[in-house]
């Protein structure tokens, strides 16, 4: 926008009338303003519903019509669909037309994503079997022989221990924790939730200009009448380097109007720089006024001027080479228009591909005379028998980082597919620079996509196959999206253009270019890049894998502690009393609010674990929580801590003297050792509890292989964790409290090395399962270390 004469960038928020807006394709307007220089297409269906562009324009001025019809006037909230144009703001905020329906109509409908009915699920699951189990287990209790009161607190006791108090808020601080480190990285997720979708990505269907390149064009090479010259300031005298040259200063968008949009197409930039290095001085600089632009259209792939010059008004014509071919009749041949022959013509598509096959990208420039200073309404009725002045081919390198990012997908079992506007050749070179398609790929046009049946479109991407799909129209994203997700891929979608928001918001995760996309494609996507390009997209899918692995990780933690804390209870009521309670209610809350909480939010921070890029993806239904995971913390890590837990307590128990069925209430002489023994329950399970928290660091690799020290904040957390219970065992208030005794010297040696018990026992059912998936995966003589390395 431009305010007192500068032009700047600033918060819509921050807009005032009076402010002048400077509008290209693809933004979103956001004050009411009235046109005052320019033309524009807009869509105005955020206002009226209806999706049908309307033309508006700063010349035409209509008296008395209804705010919404008038054809010089733009709305806040309302896309601008093509052109550019400028104008002055008159009103912002809830003056605006959106605002008043806005102020009719505030409703927002929450809707729950996979990960959360996920967690909700789960979080009833484990509801459902507490108090079950807790109702279950109360006449249990009292055949038994228990008291009511005995078997009532029994029963909560069961319902506490299963209940893992500290789940849900760690889910959230994870995924929030990795949504903040994925905009650190470059890319801003929109929902806490597509974390999890990203993870499971199968398939990238990514752009070619900007993503895969830097969007960076300059011209290289110029071809006119059967000659390719070199782009420089000093080429020997020529007309038709002459009148291309005029063309392409006449009709850069860039010039025109004066409209300077921010963000200048980098095509238009580099033409636009390539027009002002082949104007040489001694050729007129046709002072040329703009009258009339039809904008660039993906589908047409051309734009063209009406621009009054000395030699009458004429449109100029830029864009894709057989767009433009197929409206010309002729060709400027040493300053003369000669007819465009059969043969002449099959020699410019020659030229073309011999220039694509370099990778470059090549636009032909053409012109029409017109007779007068009108100019046709329709763009059809503008653009036919055109004279071809000539190629103009731009050098847009891949980005360096990309060949290693495709590399990395293809050993994460992910395909990538490039769907482009550009020519087919000039796809196949760039996409071969980098790697796609290294192992079979299949080259197909847009045209192509659209006779293909929906059986044929299907066979065309089967797994295993790469696919360029060069000249394709925003359609064809959406259906190869579609056929994609019909065969359960994850697909995740690059798009830039207004045409592009369908296709982001059919894909599983839509991907925006922060930088040169527009905004109505940065709404309809869930992850914007904040780079552009295409190996962030790579970073971002293995964050998602990380934080979803890492919630699993502290799931496994957390769950791992049901089973010591249900034991006791159950050893409790089985021996009818005659065995005292080995662990209180207050002690398990101790547990699972205070000592747990931290060592299990720092195994969210896990850093990913090695090899996570060489698995293939997930599966799309994927669970969060699976049957192996709850094997190994209630099964393994969960029994084995149980019996430590018995096996101190215990210990304690029988060094104070006690027998089976010895009272050890208040006052009798065994008290002061029941609440040791106690104690050393509590102490028990929360050394198995950091265990646990080590073993917890991988799902498959030793521990060793990542090292028992890179995780910092977990060691932080676990020494927060003893100090804590350390605190609860040693502090008199506390011991009152909770009902706790200071431990002797004797017991805390026999619980020392639990730690290192439950984690051993851990590596080696690991170690066990790392050997039977690598006999499975691959059954030659491949040593497990060169596997994994
Ligand atoms: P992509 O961004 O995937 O390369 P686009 O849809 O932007 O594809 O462009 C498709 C084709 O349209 C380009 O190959 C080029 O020939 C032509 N084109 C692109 N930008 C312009 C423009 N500003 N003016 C005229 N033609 C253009
Ligand atoms: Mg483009």
């Amino acid at each position: 926008m431009v305010r007192d004469g500068v032009a700047t960038t600033v918060a819509a928020t921050t807009l005032v009338p009076g402010d002048i807006l400077v509008v290209s394709e693809g933004q979103k307007i956001s004050a009411d303003a009235r046109i005052i220089a320019g033309e524009v297409e807009v869509s105005l269906s955020t206002l009226t519903g209806e999706s049908a562009p309307t033309t508006r324009s700063g010349e035409a001025v209509a008296a008395s019509v209804p705010p919404l019809e008038a054809a010089d006037l733009l709305f806040s909230g309302t896309v601008c669909l093509a052109g550019t144009c400028r104008a002055v703001v008159v009103a912002t905020g809830d003056h605006t037309e959106l605002g008043r329906i806005a102020a009719l109509s505030q409703v927002t409908v929450p809707t729950k994503s996979p990960l959360e009915q996920q967690v909700t699920r789960i979080a009833r699951l484990i509801a459902v079997v507490a108090v079950a189990a807790g109702l279950a287990f109360l006449p249990l209790g009292l055949l038994a022989g228990l008291s009511f009161t005995s078997a009532f607190l029994f029963a909560i006791g069961l319902l506490v221990a299963n209940v893992p108090e500290g789940l849900l808020p760690t889910i959230t601080l994870a995924l929030a924790v990795g949504v903040r480190r994925l905009a650190a990285r470059g890319a801003i997720v929109k929902r806490l939730s597509a974390v999890q979708t990203l993870g499971s990505t199968t398939v990238i269907c990514t752009d070619k200009t900007g993503t895969l390149t830097w969007n960076r064009m300059s011209a290289v090479a110029i071809g006119v009448a059967g000659r390719q010259l070199d782009v420089s300031p000093d080429l020997p005298p020529d007309p038709d380097v002459d009148a291309l040259a005029t063309a392409l200063v006449s009709c850069a968008i860039t010039t025109g109007t004066g409209v300077a949009t921010s963000s200048v197409d980098p095509t238009e930039q580099a033409l636009w720089e390539a027009a002002h290095t082949l104007v040489r001085d001694g050729a007129e600089r046709s002072v040329s006024r703009r009258l009339h632009v039809y904008p660039f259209h993906s589908e047409a792939r051309m734009s063209s001027t009406v621009d009054d010059t000395a030699h009458g008004v004429t449109l100029n014509v830029k864009g894709a080479p057989e767009a433009v071919l197929a409206r010309s009749v002729c060709l400027l041949d040493r300053g003369t228009e000669r007819a465009l022959e059969p043969a002449q013509r099959s020699a410019v598509e020659e030229q073309v591909s011999h220039l694509a096959a370099r990778g470059l990208r090549v636009l032909a420039v053409a012109r029409r005379s017109l007779p007068d200073r009108t100019w046709p309404k329709t763009r059809e009725q503008a653009e036919h028998d055109l004279c071809l002045l000539g190629l103009v081919a731009l050098l847009d390198p891949p980005r360096p980082e990309v060949r290693e990012a495709v590399r990395i997908c293809h050993e994460a079992g992910l395909r990538v597919i490039v769907i482009t506007g550009d020519n087919p050749e000039t796809a196949r070179e760039i996409a071969r620079e980098v790697g796609i398609g290294d192992a079979g790929v299949r080259t197909v046009t847009g045209a192509q996509v659209d006779n293909l049946s929906d059986a044929a479109l299907t066979v065309l991407l089967q797994p295993g196959q790469e696919v360029i799909c060069s000249r394709s129209s925003p359609e064809d994203k959406i259906r190869i999206a579609a056929a994609l997700q019909a065969h359960d891929e994850v697909v995740a979608m690059t798009g830039d253009g207004v045409n592009d928001a369908p296709a982001l918001r059919r894909a599983d995760i839509g991907v925006a270019m922060g930088r040169s996309g527009t905004d109505v494609a940065r709404e309809a996507a869930t992850v914007v890049l904040t780079d552009d390009n295409f190996s962030t997209i790579v970073v971002a899918i293995e964050e998602g894998r990380r934080i979803f692995d890492n919630v699993r990780k502290f799931i496994v933690y957390i769950f791992a502690h049901a089973v010591p804390e249900v034991v006791p209870f159950l050893v409790f009521a089985l021996s009818g009393g005659r065995i005292p309670l080995p662990l209180t209610v207050l002690q398990i809350l101790a547990i699972d609010l205070g000592t747990e909480t931290l060592p299990a939010l720092a195994l969210a921070r896990e850093p990913a674990e090695p090899g996570i890029m060489a698995e293939p993806p997930r599966a799309r239904h994927g669970r969060l929580v699976t049957g192996q995971m709850l094997l190994r913390a209630w099964a393994l890590l969960g029994v084995t801590s149980a019996a430590l837990t018995m096996a101190a307590y215990f210990f304690t128990l029988q060094r104070g003297g006690w027998y089976v069925g010895a009272p050890t209430g208040p006052g009798t002489p065994l008290h002061q050792t029941y609440l040791e023994a106690t104690t050393a329950s509590f102490a028990a399970i929360v050394a198995c509890q950091v265990g646990t928290a080590l073993a917890s660091r991988t799902e498959r690799v030793s521990l060793l292989r990542i090292g028992p020290f890179s995780n910092r904040l977990l060691l932080g957390g676990i020494a927060f964790e003893l100090v804590f219970s350390a605190a609860l065992i040693y502090v008199p208030v506390l011991n009152e409290l909770l009902r706790t005794a200071p431990l002797p010297a004797a017991t805390l040696l026999f619980i020392a090395p639990f730690p290192v018990v439950v984690w051993g026992v851990d590596e080696l059912y690991r170690a066990v399962r790392r050997r039977s998936v690598a006999r499975v995966a691959d059954p030659g003589p491949v040593p497990t270390a060169a596997r994994e390395a």
